[in-house]
């Protein structure tokens, strides 16, 4: 690719991994595709003078065109597929009543406070890696073989809410799959620098095979919204019926309360579930499990208050009810979206026939899903 400014000496030097995209961009002989997390498209805008929760995911595709990007892609597309990976583990873990309740896996903080602190649930985790990690294989094994382009000329960069998506991609089992991270305000300095104006650019979309999503990925960005769009996939797998309209709307794991419960009766058996909002509540919610006062099937863990949508990497604000504009803004990007549940993703159905196979098969195995460790600390 080509970069269309090089950026100014001192900015290089700040922040090794803006250096290293920028060095990316402007070596012809990389081919560099850019992923973006569900909770950049509610926030950048912020950076120009927009409002918390405006979605301005046609701008941001444009400005990282601009910015020399060769293929603009979208992590919603790989959070759809984890829950076609995830929303099977499900099924399966509650057709034989094994290892419940199943947490969900996305979030690296949350995994590295298992693996510290709670290694005893390990077996509970899903093994789906996280939509940047699912994505960040995908591109390696199928979309080079798809684009004809040798997998050591690919250079991934993710553009997330998050910090500790810096330090999830360096983890060895990911082999290197992503190659840099720059979180929400990262992405906005090179808008910035390039001297791009933004609110004045005219909406792109993102390029294809990775590029297609619906509304269940667009609320990954939300707490409750994993749970959700998981929900929505695994109604449909054990009843073999289909949620319809606002019937895909789970609205108990909705808001900014800090443990949410449920109940959901699926085929006359009763399914609890729960999402811990923010990383003080999910310990509440394992003493909880574990002195028997309560029991789920499912549960959903992010660490920062109100999920990804207001993750560390995301514009600071003095709006006092960001959180609340963001999470209205993830909402309403759903009900937009004419697709709403991770299986009617054609692009992912695509990949599943010419790659995968079906969910959970052995090649989707080695490439979507991984194992921990315990790194218990004894104190
Ligand atoms: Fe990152 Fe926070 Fe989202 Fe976890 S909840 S993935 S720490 S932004």
């Amino acid at each position: 690719g080509q970069c269309v400014r090089v950026c100014p000496t001192g900015a290089l030097v700040e922040n090794p991994e803006i250096d290293k995209v920028y060095e990316a961009l402007n070596n012809p002989k990389k081919h560099v595709v850019v992923q973006t997390a569900p909770a950049t498209r509610i926030a950048l805008g912020e950076e120009f003078g927009l409002k918390p929760g405006d979605i301005v995911t046609g701008k941001m595709v444009a400005a990282l065109k601009q910015l020399g990007f060769d293929k603009v892609f979208d992590t919603q597309f790989s959070a759809d597929l984890t829950i076609m990976e995830e929303g099977t583990e499900l099924v399966k873990r509650l057709e034989k009543g094994e290892n419940l309740p199943l947490f969900t896996s996305c979030c690296p903080s949350w995994i590295l406070a298992v693996e510290k602190f709670y290694p005893e649930l390990i077996p509970n985790i899903s093994t789906a890696r996280s939509p940047q990690q699912m994505f960040g294989s995908v591109a390696k094994h199928y979309y080079t073989k798809k684009a004809g382009i040798a997998p050591e000329d690919l250079f991934v960069v993710s553009i997330m809410p998050c910090i500790s998506k810096k330090f999830e991609r360096t983890r060895p089992e990911f082999d290197d799959d992503v190659d840099a991270v720059l979180t929400t305000r990262e992405l906005s300095r090179m808008i910035k620098e390039a001297g791009i104006d933004f609110t004045k650019l005219e909406e792109e979309k993102y390029d294809s095979p990775l590029g297609e999503s619906t509304g269940a990925a667009t609320i990954f960005a939300a707490t409750g919204g994993v749970m959700e769009a998981a929900l929505r996939t695994a109604y449909s797998l054990l009843t073999g019926e289909e949620l319809k309209g606002d019937a895909v709307e789970f609205t108990a794991v909705r808001g900014l309360e800090g443990i949410k419960e449920s109940a959901i009766e699926i085929n006359g058996k009763t399914v609890k579930i729960a999402v811990a909002n923010g990383i003080g509540n999910a310990k509440k919610l394992i003493e909880k499990i574990k002195n028997g006062e309560a029991k789920y099937e499912f549960v959903e863990v992010m660490a920062c208050p109100g999920g990804c949508a207001c993750g560390g990497g995301q514009p600071y604000t003095d709006d006092p009810d960001f959180r609340q504009k963001r999470i209205e803004g993830v909402y309403e990007n759903d009900k937009n979206s004419p697709k709403r549940k991770s299986h009617e993703n054609e692009e992912v159905k695509k990949m599943y026939e010419e790659y995968y196979e079906k969910p959970y098969s052995e090649k989707a195995h080695h490439e979507l899903h991984t194992h921990y460790a315990s790194r218990r600390i004894e104190y």
